[in-house]
């Protein structure tokens, strides 16, 4: 088994959920008394929130940037990112390590084409839902055309995620107003909603919706493990 290399805190909320979800597939896997072979950096989130609302990439490009290289220095083999925004900085931290990188959409986009869908919804920060650097990915590499929802509802999404999710409040009111925009994404032909924030499945799960769920704490943490386990 080779070791995987978490890059966590943002929020620690999400980070728990990446640490229970290797080390359930490990056992599933392997059975016994198997557990996932990993190493986690974690950052302070206060420093990281501070600086994406204004807008400092190039400071949060070299935290994220020695978070990996520490992983790599620590002896992991490979560099999982636990948040979809913070992808970001990938080209940052491609530059900065020698392992490979598992990036979130890549994962994500190769789920949504194994199921077949052409068209799906993108729920997350609003740095993650205006920004290129996601929809783009999965567009360019997997021909799958992604749709944001309005501006008043990604300002609802995206305060949500910062007021109540990573701060591990959970309200029913709030599942609502998620399950409203998606609805609304799904009348625009969205097959599928991408839960393109790692806390969002703390929120939403696929019983609440009627169209397909692509949970990326999920779907990136199961990928990990898969990769931990090939020979
Ligand atoms: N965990 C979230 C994400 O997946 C948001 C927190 C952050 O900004 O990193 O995007």
């Amino acid at each position: 088994m080779k070791t995987i290399g978490l890059i966590g805190g943002m929020s620690w909320e999400s980070s728990a959920v990446y640490y229970n979800l290797i080390n359930r597939k490990v056992k599933e896997v392997l059975g016994g008394f198997h557990s996932c072979k990993s190493i986690m950096v974690t950052v302070d989130f206060a420093e990281i929130e501070k600086l994406q609302h204004l807008g400092e990439w190039g400071k949060l490009d070299k935290i994220m940037a020695d978070s990996a290289l520490q992983l790599e220095i620590a002896g992991a083999d490979i560099v999982v990112l636990c948040t979809n925004t913070m992808h970001l900085c990938t080209p940052a931290i491609l530059k900065s390590i020698s392992i490979p990188f598992l990036h979130i959409a890549e994962a994500t986009g190769l789920e949504i084409k194994n199921r077949g869908l052409k068209k799906v919804a993108l729920l997350g920060t609003k740095f993650t839902m205006e920004k290129d650097f996601y929809k783009k990915y999965i567009n360019d590499n997997f021909e799958i055309e992604v749709i944001i929802p309005t501006e008043e509802e990604r300002n609802q999404i995206h305060n949500i995620i910062y007021g109540e999710l990573v701060k591990g409040v959970i309200k029913d009111e709030s599942r609502e107003v998620y399950k409203q925009i998606i609805s609304n994404l799904e009348h625009q032909g969205a097959q599928g909603v991408i839960l393109g924030c790692t806390e969002i499945p703390l929120l939403i799960s696929k019983d609440d919706v009627n169209i397909k769920v692509f949970d990326t704490t999920t779907i990136h943490a199961h990928k990990a493990v898969e990769w931990a386990l090939q020979d």
